[in-house]
């Protein structure tokens, strides 16, 4: 069985290689599963990668921006053709569901053909100058090598939202993916590719965060660095950065609270938590792992809370009965037993939930788990447990629930379920987060858009839409005098 999976390689300088170091991912779903077989790269490699990419890098950004344009397009055409067989690989290597899976790849599709046409959209503005004779020219240029460090929750939405622009504004770009999910993200770059990227352009160096990412951050050449991952590691990012200058871009941890008013509608606050919370097995940056509830309808929402999540349908990924996928690998499962554990510690009830389940195969499946009565000063209630894992508080009334949700170092999306539209305005000015969801769930956005967080979710320019032009470009100010 083993044997029969093949070998995939780096790719540096448009050549692909392979290395004596090999890592076999697992499928979460059956560990007794490999999804694939890749060589890893080591800090020599990863150097040679940013050597390729620095040599590249001027032909890239003087290339037509219509080839460019091509390029992306294609690859994005090509993502939508293979939608159900990447579908399937990315639910094998992550562990979420196939409509998930299938879903994510889309969106990657959709993010390379919106970026396609952003390479062809005015590149600056002209201005007069206050000085007679003169002109102000003011142009959005490559910023040059773009080290781009990837988490394993979403292996080719996050790698799209943040090489298609890299690539679109002209820079050249050295790629590591999480360890655990090189499947993806290997497909991804091998579509690029052959969509027609000159040798260099993109680089793809899959290995350790500690070893070849840590080297992207030292390496002088890379001028900016896009990272999506956690907190501890952001904080490397930063440091290693600002030593030296680099631009980067880091979208971090979330503890995003779903506050459920008095007037809200029922069923429609129950589908945003049971979405928000559990789907895609609470592996979201943008989970809804605070659920803030006032008291006039605590008690009703609670009651129904607790039987929706014991109806969810917990299995293996391929299953078109499973609702909720595995966990993606045993240090994630041990993570949220650990903080199963602290909640009954500090006094939350686990009102269902947070058993280790049993299926046909076997995997890391977790029984989601809601613990009610919570506080929100509880660790539970205030770390990212990145799990199908959400605490329930109770609020007295809404300027409490208000309080409450943004008593959080975090701010990266938060919602509100009302059916008064004066509290969806107050809520909407008053929450602190880059995104705010009125009566929808807090995760699942749009590809066209800005994403991102306020407080320690996020640092630097917004990721997507046409707002990744601020990061991947750098503005020139020419004063001329013709
Ligand atoms: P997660 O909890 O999502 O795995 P990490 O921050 O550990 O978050 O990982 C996100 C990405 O950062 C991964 O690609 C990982 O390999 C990488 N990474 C981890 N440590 C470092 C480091 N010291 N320097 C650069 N990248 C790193």
């Amino acid at each position: 069985m083993t044997s029969e999976i093949a070998l995939s390689p780096l790719l540096i300088d448009g050549e692909w290689l392979a290395t004596d170091r090999v890592y076999e991912n697992i499928n979460p779903s059956d560990t007794e599963e490999q999804v694939g077989r890749f060589h890893l790269a080591d800090a020599a490699l990863a150097r040679r990668a940013v050597a390729a990419a620095t040599l590249a890098q001027p032909a890239w950004a003087d290339q037509s921006p219509q080839l460019r344009a091509e390029v992306l397009d294609r690859a994005g055409s090509e993502l939508l053709a293979r939608l159900a067989e990447l579908g399937e690989l990315l639910a094998r290597e992550e562990g979420k569901t196939l409509p998930e899976a299938t879903g994510e790849v889309q969106r990657a599709a959709q993010i390379f053909k919106f970026q396609a046409q952003q390479a062809l959209q005015a590149e600056g503005e002209l201005y007069a100058s206050t000085r007679a004779g003169l002109r102000v020219e003011v142009r959005h240029e490559p910023v040059g090598v773009v080290g781009i460090i990837t988490p394993w929750n979403f292996p080719i939405a996050i790698p799209a939202w943040k090489i298609a622009p890299a690539l679109a504004y002209g820079n050249t770009v050295v790629f590591k993916p999480a360890e655990s999910v090189p499947a993806s993200a290997w497909a991804l770059v091998d579509i690029l590719q052959r969509a027609g990227l000159p040798p260099g352009v993109l680089n793809f160096v899959p290995g350790s965060g500690r070893e070849v990412g840590q080297t992207l951050l030292d390496d002088a050449r890379v001028r900016a660095i896009s990272f999506t991952g956690s907190v501890a590691t952001g904080q490397r990012v930063a440091a290693a950065c600002s030593a030296r200058q680099a631009r980067y871009q880091l979208e971090m941890g979330g503890k995003n609270p779903l506050v459920v008013l008095d007037d809200a509608d029922l069923e429609i606050a129950l589908d945003c938590a049971v979405q928000g919370a559990f789907y895609s097995t609470g592996q979201r940056c943008t989970a809804s792992s605070r659920l803030i509830v006032t008291k006039g309808i605590y008690t009703k929402f609670r009651d129904a809370l607790i039987a929706r999540v014991a109806a969810l349908r917990v299995g293996h990924a391929l299953d078109p009965d499973t609702q909720i996928g595995p966990v993606v690998d045993e240090a994630q499962l041990a993570q949220d037993l650990r903080y199963i554990a602290l909640g009954r510690e500090e006094g939350a009830r686990l009102a269902v939930g947070g058993e280790l389940l049993h299926r046909r195969r076997p995997g890391h499946y977790l029984a989601p788990a809601l613990f009610v009565d919570a506080d929100n000063a509880m660790r539970i209630s205030q770390e990212e447990i990145f799990g199908p894992v959400a605490v329930l508080i109770a609020a007295d009334d809404a300027e409490h629930a208000l309080a409450l949700a943004n008593d959080t170092p975090f701010g990266l999306s938060a919602g509100v379920c009302t059916g008064s539209l004066k509290l969806a305005h107050h809520f909407q000015r008053r929450l602190q987060a880059g995104m705010v969801m009125v009566n929808a769930p807090t995760a699942g956005v749009d590809h066209h858009v800005p994403f991102g967080g306020s407080k320690a979710s996020s640092v630097g320019p917004r990721e997507q839409g046409t707002q990744a032009r601020q990061f991947f470009t750098q503005t020139k100010t020419s004063y001329i005098r013709p």
